[in-house]
């Protein structure tokens, strides 16, 4: 065994990277941001040409829209948002899985945009978190990617290792009766 093995070696240089925790499963986190897409008017449209080969939302790693909340991180909602839609949204929002995010992609879904209509919600932002709103009617799909990068710098500082402690401190607290029992069944008497 030589020394050199212990000591610096410039032929490696280059394949060792230091780093914390935190800072290298936020950089995992931003580049694998997975879509749900919630295409509800003609916002979708500029929404699935971001993922066309001209726009390639795949630098981002961001290609793979699933249509399944449980699979998701961010809901890119795009288009009109009605009342009669609302509550699906929001349905489909919670059953995302933490951590989550929101886009707001272009003027309706941010605020109604024309459609002052008692049909229409005024910005879904009453109804579920928004992170990053998207201007335009409707946005170009750079407009969205460039959303999408401010996302990524949101995510990348969050801090990922005292959330998972505080997550896993409140899974393996104990249990307090919080419950309450209504309509407790009488006992049955026999004659
Ligand atoms: S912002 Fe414009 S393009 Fe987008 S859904 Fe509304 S009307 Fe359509």
């Amino acid at each position: 065994m030589t020394t050199t093995e212990f000591g610096y070696n410039s032929k490696i240089e280059g394949d060792v990277v230091f780093t914390q925790l935190d800072a290298a499963l936020a950089w995992f986190r931003e580049n694998s941001l997975w879509p749900m897409p919630m295409g509800l008017a003609c916002c979708a449209i500029e929404l699935m040409a971001s993922g066309a080969s001209r726009f390639d939302i795949a630098r981002f790693g961001s290609e793979v829209m699933r249509f399944s909340p449980r699979q998701s991180d961010v809901m890119i909602v795009a288009g009109t948002v009605t009342y009669k839609m609302a509550g699906a949204l929001k349905r489909i929002y919670d059953q995302m899985a933490e951590p989550k995010w929101v886009i707001a992609m272009g003027a309706c879904a941010s605020t109604g945009g024309m459609y002052r209509s008692y049909a229409v919600l005024q910005g879904v932002d009453s109804i579920v978190p928004v992170d990053v709103y998207i201007a335009g009617c409707p946005p170009r799909p750079e407009a969205l990617l460039d959303g999408l990068m401010k996302l990524q710098k949101k995510v990348s500082r969050q801090p990922v290792v005292k959330d998972l402690m505080i997550t896993s401190a409140l899974r393996g607290a104990p249990k307090t009766p919080t419950g309450v029992v209504v309509g407790q069944a009488p006992a049955v008497t026999h004659a």
